[in-house]
């Protein structure tokens, strides 16, 4: 941790600071320079930084304060530098040198419509089923989800395809319900920062899907990973599903580039969501190739059946056909990766 101190800075003052340190245990060493005096304090354990970093900063004289190791500890590169691999169900791996695909209806609408293209996706060799039963909405008016009911679908659809299922939990109280259906809970980008529902999911063992929250930098977005771990579960995957921008040619901004940074800066493994990410279907599979080249372990993929008749996110919900389209783009781009479908 480094403190700046304002050019006015007296000796009184600098002692304030040292002396403080050196009565928590902790080393001091400020540098005189020429325009400013800064100080370099030594042995500060990092869930007692932010605490100092607030006291310090509120000082008049104190011009910031810079702390130098990463906030996260166990979501960062260092806690497992060869990589994490997540499990889910008995045979899916996300991690390593498999790419996985995670493919299904936005919502569950009906057993038809989810059996359908759970079929449907498996046929084309995905990997998981997705689906929500429980769904985010702007308006309290529109469409909330099955529910309870829209799990017991999910479960039948694999039940029959062997797929294991993702699909969304919104609320603390839903977790263990939830749990009882799903094979992975996703948190959405909404719930990025309910750090109740983080902490829930933490204290389960079932595998998570963390979505990026629309508005969060990428440091934030492992923060929340870091809730999560920090209850003992360590199945987190992490989901770049687009961030808000200037920009509205497309529903958000898929930000590929913090794909690659995040796989410098942690060792979860990370999927792209390139549906919500892009909002029109007929981006989906060309940023589905992009993903998998920028270093991505998997993919989410809204696929539906009539996505014109679709409750919700139709225009970026791809059809049969084209999901088996993306399926074979995507297997030559893995390839190219070194890893395998
Ligand atoms: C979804 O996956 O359908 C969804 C609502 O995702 P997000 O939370 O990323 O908007
Ligand atoms: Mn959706």
């Amino acid at each position: 941790m480094i403190i700046v101190l304002d050019k006015s800075a007296t000796p009184e003052q600098i002692e304030q600071i040292t002396s403080k340190l050196e009565q928590g245990g902790y080393q001091a060493h400020p540098i005189f320079g020429v325009e400013k005096t800064v100080i370099g304090a030594v042995g500060v354990p990092e869930e007692e930084k932010p605490g100092y970093v607030e006291q310090f900063e509120a000082l008049p004289f104190v011009e910031r304060v810079i702390t130098i190791l990463a906030p996260y500890k166990l979501a960062a590169k260092a806690y497992r530098p060869q990589g994490s691999v997540v499990r889910v169900g008995d045979r899916v791996e996300i991690g390593g040198d498999r790419v996985c695909i995670m493919a299904g209806p936005c919502t569950v609408e009906t057993y038809e419509q989810t059996m359908s293209t759970a079929r449907a996706v498996k046929e084309a060799g995905a990997h998981m089923l997705r689906g929500g039963a429980y769904k985010p909405s702007t308006s309290p008016y529109s469409f909330q989800g099955l529910g309870v009911d829209g799990l017991k679908i999910l479960a039948e659809a694999r039940a029959e395809t062997g797929l294991p299922v993702v699909t969304e939990v919104m609320d603390p109280r839903n977790v263990e319900l939830v749990c009882q259906y799903a094979d992975m809970l996703q948190i959405g980008t909404r719930n990025m920062q309910n750090y109740d529902l983080l902490r829930e999911v933490g204290n389960t063992r079932h595998p998570v899907l963390l979505k990026r929250g629309m508005w969060a930098r990428i440091d934030e977005w492992l923060m929340a990973a870091e809730y999560i771990m920090k209850g003992g579960n360590e199945n987190v995957v992490l989901c770049e599903r687009g961030i808000r921008t200037f920009e509205t040619a497309t529903r958000n901004t898929l930000d590929l580039s913090a794909v690659a940074h995040v796989k410098q800066e942690s060792h979860l493994p990370v999927v792209v969501d390139p549906s919500q990410g892009t909002g029109k279907w007929v981006l989906v599979l060309p940023m589905s190739r992009a993903a998998i080249a920028a270093g991505a372990d998997g993919l989410i993929i809204e696929v539906h059946p009539r996505p014109e008749q679709a409750w919700k996110d139709g225009a970026q919900s791809v059809t049969f056909e084209n999901f088996g389209q993306l399926m074979r783009e995507v297997r030559a781009i893995a390839e190219v990766m070194g890893k395998a479908l």
